[in-house]
């Protein structure tokens, strides 16, 4: 993909938009873009450099993500609505073409890293009450105040905040930002990659101490030891807007990653808001148990989108005759009873008996649990509860720090523990 349209090739201590921006250790990347940790000399601060391909189509995806995250940033308190801000954008030419290119704040590790390195054992609930309360002031956000659909919620895109903001702070986070290539770097031979490594083993570092990332971030073997979340309050931000849309100027009928869509969204009924509840409340269940709530696959004589239908019911009970008929591809699933034509025998398996029996939860917290989760996940759309609403649930009062409430707490605290930011403690 480093060609012509594609990636931009970056190196350690390339520099963007006129020597602002210093390329320091590549953070991820997409279908659409690279991410580099780059540091800021004008502020500073470490911030997330996305670099995105050059192609049409890139460009045009791009245009469409700063125009969202602009309306987003626009005079909001960003560190208080769960969002990722959005501090700059500029086009940057390079030997592929030109690449736009966005600079976030800098984030630590996805949700998903979070339940791998928990070994897909599930977090406490505690831990999930909080980052459900920190996605749900998120969707609010979005929803009320913006009109915005995320429309591809999911693990991967939900990332963790620093407790203290290196970007804010880089002499007390004790990092020395990398601000040039060393003399005779450039050309190639033994010497370069030996400067090339030590250069890399330092940015890997300087991520690791600053994002609680010590694994390899490309990679995805899970670190030796355990991991948990105690004693950190645990904070996130909803990232990647590339398929965000306004409710009313919508863009595409297939929206959202597999295993987070939503019944009307496969059934080609229209959607709202209320798919990014659904998506949320795949997540909340993914975060408690380590497992995915629904993992859909074609069989013989059946499609994934039944199949994915066939598990929603088994979970859920039989979808309402209204609901099953109403989409656009609603016949090529239902017959006019409202039953599915290919996968007829049903193994019905409740929520509340499924976090008992498989995974375990008292049945007072399974109560509990699915009492939260299951107004999320009816098949009515409209009948789905806001993110506003959600908010409200008695599940998640009593929770002791709101993320306002946390950033008013001595981060050096923090500090003295020997945590410096991390926001995954490797357990002993
Ligand atoms: P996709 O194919 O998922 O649409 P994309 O090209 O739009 O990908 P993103 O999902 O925005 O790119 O970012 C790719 C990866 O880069 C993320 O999964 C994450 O690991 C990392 N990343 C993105 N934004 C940040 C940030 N603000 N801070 C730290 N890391 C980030
Ligand atoms: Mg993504
Ligand atoms: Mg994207």
């Amino acid at each position: 993909s480093y060609r012509k349209g594609g990636y931009h090739a970056v190196r350690v201590a390339d520099q963007f938009a006129g020597g602002r921006y210093i390329a320091q250790r590549k953070l991820g990347w997409g279908q659409f873009s690279t991410v580099w940790l780059a540091y800021d000399t004008t502020t500073s601060a470490y911030v997330a450099l996305k670099i995105q391909k050059s192609a049409a189509q890139f460009v045009q995806a791009a245009l469409h993500e700063i125009d969202v995250l602009t309306s987003l940033s626009d005079g909001a308190d960003m560190d208080s609505k769960c969002v990722v801000h959005l501090i700059d954008h500029f086009k940057h030419t390079g030997p592929n073409g030109q690449h736009l290119c966005m600079v976030l704040e800098f984030l630590g590790d996805s949700l998903l890293r979070l339940i791998k390195y928990n070994r897909y054992k599930g977090l406490p609930l505690n831990k999930v009450r909080e980052i459900c309360k920190c996605i749900l002031i998120g969707l609010d956000y979005l929803h009320r105040e913006h009109g915005i659909i995320h429309s591809d919620l999911k693990p991967e895109n939900v990332l963790l905040v620093s407790t203290i903001d290196p970007g804010k702070d880089p002499v007390r986070s004790g990092l020395t930002p990398i601000l040039e290539r060393p003399e005779g770097s450039i050309n190639g031979g033994g010497v370069t990659s030996l400067i090339e490594k030590k250069l890399k083993r330092r940015a890997r570092r300087a991520v690791a101490k600053i994002s609680g990332r010590s694994s390899p971030i490309g990679g995805i073997e899970a670190p030796k030891s355990e991991r948990n979340l105690d004693g950190i309050d645990v904070r996130c931000k909803v990232v990647d807007f590339g398929n965000a849309c306004w409710a009313d100027k919508q863009f595409a009928e297939e929206i959202q990653t597999r295993q987070y869509r939503a019944p009307e969204v496969i059934l080609h009924a229209g959607y709202s808001f209320s798919v990014d509840m659904w998506s949320f409340a795949c997540i909340a269940f993914e975060l408690a148990t380590g497992d995915m709530l629904f993992t859909p696959k074609d069989g013989q004589g059946f499609s994934e989108d039944e199949d994915h239908l066939a598990l929603m019911m088994e979970l859920l009970g039989k979808m309402p005759r209204k609901v099953a008929t109403s989409g656009a591809k609603s016949k090529d699933f239902f017959d006019r009873h409202g039953d599915l034509r290919r996968i007829r025998r049903l193994k019905f398996w409740p929520l509340s008996k499924l976090l008992v029996v498989r995974y375990k939860f008292s049945e007072r917290d399974a109560h509990e649990f699915s009492e939260f989760l299951s107004p999320l996940l009816d098949f009515a759309p409209e009948k789905r509860p806001t993110a506003q609403q959600c908010l409200q649930h008695p599940w998640l009062q009593g929770i002791e720090s709101t993320p306002n409430e946390m950033r008013n707490e001595s981060s050096v605290e923090k500090v003295d523990v020997g945590m410096s930011n991390l926001q995954i403690k490797v357990g002993k």
